[in-house]
């Protein structure tokens, strides 16, 4: 039976299918009884599909309306 801490190390390839088979089974096999465990994962997906998405959002309008302005307005106090 894996211990958690080892299946905290192997939490992004099991997420990702990149665990071998024989770990695959071991994490399956430790999450039916670990409730600790099974939350971490649900937070790590969690985490890490809120970190993709910043990542592929595009900023709103507004803030690049504001750094527009705020850009214009150094650049014209700096010429002052
Ligand atoms: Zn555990």
């Amino acid at each position: 039976m894996l211990t958690c801490h080892q299946v905290a190390a192997g939490a992004t390839d099991y997420m990702e299918g990149a665990a071998p088979p024989l770990r695959r089974l071991g994490v399956w096999a430790h999450l039916r009884i670990c409730p600790n465990c099974r939350e971490y994962l649900r937070q790590l997906s969690r985490s890490i599909g809120l970190a993709r998405r910043a990542l592929v959002a595009a900023p709103a309008a507004e803030v690049e309306d504001a750094l527009a302005a705020i850009f214009a307005a150094h650049g014209q106090g700096a010429a002052e």
